[in-house]
């Protein structure tokens, strides 16, 4: 008979969690994740003065996924601060969907109709190269705490808004008890119905997805979405799986979108392999999505006649559940464009 297990100490409410742990163990120095992967310690990087913006940033546990010795290894492409980030390429710029004209006070994004999309932090377990918020002055645009407030007001005072997205940066990364505090406010409201998480944090950090997360995200009144962040098959592993079936199981509906990039999963094979990955963690592809055109991105950069082309080879291959919509970004666009292919 197997003798019964302590019960896991509640951790008090001054202990933290042991995600943020986690968080705060992240690579961040080159040389030390070099060393880790047993990777050349000459490899060529960006030069620390333009990285000191968006440094390096990575989570042990997803660095575990990557092969080691290998530098193509395509977890390690998405977050190596490469050299070519330094090229100056003519059409990417530092604000290539048109975001800054739209912020209101409170962080709220609202370009689209019915939903908003909340910017709760600008803090990411992990700095993925090619993200097309590298350069976004978050510190003039937050949700910070003093301004959930301001947050709610906005929302409540425009009954069209059926949906609040929170994004970042990643929201996952505030505390449950700040999102808690967020999403309270947000039962009160009566017109809204469905709360929208877009964080890569069960992907990167899935020790985040423990009970006290679980409590509040299926706790209430609104209806819970998560859309989450993975690029390629091996980013999802058996904790990754574990992580999303939990948040499955209590109702959450899970979408993943991915950005389609050049060496990492511009491949029909990976991309199936992705899809169907995702589905045995019970996640359905929503979006892929080209490239933003945000400075220092170019040299992942995949050009729309080869993204049609891989649409066609992957939805010959696939349920049609498990091919995601190819889709771009335009300032001033009604809602993502949709691309045809
Ligand atoms: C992408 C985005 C959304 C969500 O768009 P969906 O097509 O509903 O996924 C909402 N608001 C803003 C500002 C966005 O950039
Ligand atoms: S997790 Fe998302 S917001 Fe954060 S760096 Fe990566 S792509 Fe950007």
């Amino acid at each position: 008979m197997i003798p019964p297990q302590p019960l896991p100490r509640q951790p008090s409410a001054r202990q933290a969690p042991p995600w943020q742990h986690a968080l705060r163990d992240a690579f961040s120095r080159p040389a030390e994740l070099l060393d880790y992967l047993e990777l050349d310690p000459a490899l060529p990087q960006l030069a620390a003065a333009l990285a000191r913006d968006f440094p390096l940033r990575v989570p042990r546990g997803f660095a575990a996924r990557m092969r080691k010795g290998d530098p193509d290894d395509p977890l390690f492409r998405q977050i190596w601060p490469h050299a070519d980030e330094a090229a100056t390429v003519d059409g990417f710029g530092l604000d290539a969907v048109g975001d800054l004209s739209k912020v209101r006070p409170g962080g709220i994004i609202h370009k689209y109709h019915g939903r908003v999309l909340v910017m709760a932090t600008g803090a990411c377990a992990i700095n993925c190269r090619y993200c097309f918020r590298r350069h976004f002055p978050y510190g003039e645009h937050l949700a910070a705490r003093d301004h959930w407030r301001r947050t709610l007001d906005e929302i409540a005072a425009d009954p069209d808004i059926r949906e609040v997205i929170l994004s970042g940066g990643d929201p996952l990364s505030l505390s449950d008890e700040r999102l808690r505090e967020l999403v309270d406010g947000l039962q009160d409201i009566a017109h809204v119905r469905r709360l929208r998480l877009h964080t890569r944090q069960p992907i990167v950090l899935p020790e985040r997805v423990d009970e006290r997360l679980l409590a509040w995200i299926d706790g209430g009144r609104l209806q819970s979405v998560v859309v989450v962040h993975a690029n390629h098959p091996n980013e999802l592993d058996t904790p990754v799986q574990t992580a999303l079936l939990e948040l499955r199981a209590r109702g959450v509906t899970l979408l993943n979108q991915s950005v389609l990039l050049r060496g990492i999963n511009d491949d029909t094979g990976i991309l199936a392999r992705l899809s169907e990955r995702l589905s045995e963690c019970g996640v359905l592809p929503y979006y892929v999505h080209l490239l933003d055109r945000v400075q220092g991105t170019a040299h992942f950069e995949v050009d729309g006649a080869r993204a049609a082309e891989l649409m066609r080879q992957l939805v010959a291959r696939l349920p049609g559940y498990l091919v995601p919509r190819l889709v771009r970004e335009q300032a001033g666009a009604q809602s993502k464009t949709w691309i045809a292919w």
